[in-house]
């Protein structure tokens, strides 16, 4: 996981909305963004499991001290109002427009940046706003954008709903990143599934693997509501080896641990 920071100080965008070259559909997955074989491993998987149903709290803890929902789409971060977006459907014309109203801050919600245009959005937003922060969950593939005050209007006019490409070069350094984070959470992902196949194997398996994914989730919701319980003992009946998260974990106050236990 990793929060990528774009400046709006020394960026140098060279940008004509001329330039664009729409599409007729979604873009492929970019090889800067996404290593092939692994997205390929991914597609693969049929059932998805959801870890966690707090990813935007998640990813918004990372970021922000104070956190107060106003509504579904209006937040206070940090004594800021910010308006979150979504934008799952990836038509561009959809979220420009919406990010064309009266609030300074925003916050779009996405599930992945594999798409090279996709990537040249999100970069050339960081002309309109003072920074943009790009914030990956660590639990599952969960993306948030933030885009902090804005510094101009948003003058970008998007005529259709799929663009092939924007024409601009985005750093290859961001790229770097975002295609790391990409590769580290997809293994993961392809990983535990792995994992728990062949423990769905078995029935005593099928035990533990409910064992675990009842202690991983309340695990991950702690994690998100910065609960912890720090008195704990860990006493040898509440702690068991994770053969998912490969660690062991007290099933009471949920820390997580690499080294072998002695009691
Ligand atoms: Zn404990």
């Amino acid at each position: 996981m990793s929060i990528l920071t774009i400046s709006n100080d020394n960026l140098d965008i060279q940008f004509e909305e001329s330039s664009i070259i729409y599409s007729k559909s979604n873009s492929r997955p970019s090889k800067s963004l996404i290593d092939p074989e692994i997205y390929t491993k991914y597609k693969l998987i049929k059932e998805t499991l959801i870890f966690s149903d707090e990813l935007f709290l998640e990813c918004i803890n990372y970021v922000f001290n104070s956190i107060i929902k106003i509504d579904k789409s209006v937040y206070i971060l940090d004594k800021e109002t910010y308006k979150v977006l979504n934008f799952s459907d990836k038509k561009f014309k959809t979220i420009n427009d919406n990010l064309k109203d009266k609030y300074l801050n925003y916050i779009i919600i996405t599930n992945d940046i594999f798409t090279y245009p996709k990537m040249q959005y999100f970069y050339t937003l960081a002309g309109y706003f003072q920074s943009v922060d790009i914030v990956m969950s660590q639990i599952m593939c969960y993306i948030v954008v933030i885009c902090k005050k804005r510094i101009k209007n948003l003058n970008l006019e998007i005529k259709n709903s799929f663009i092939k490409d924007f024409n601009i070069k985005v750093d290859e350094y961001i790229l770097k990143c975002i295609k790391h984070d990409n590769s580290a959470i997809l293994n993961n992902f392809i990983d535990t599934n792995k994992k728990i196949s062949g423990m769905c194997s078995s029935l005593s398996g099928i035990n533990s693997v409910n064992r675990e994914i009842y202690t991983i989730n309340k695990y991950y919701k702690a994690f998100i509501n910065k609960e912890c319980n720090i008195d704990c003992k860990c006493k040898p009946n509440f702690i068991f080896y994770s053969d998912i998260l490969n660690c062991h974990i007290c099933e009471n106050c949920l820390v997580l641990t690499r080294l072998p236990l002695v009691f």
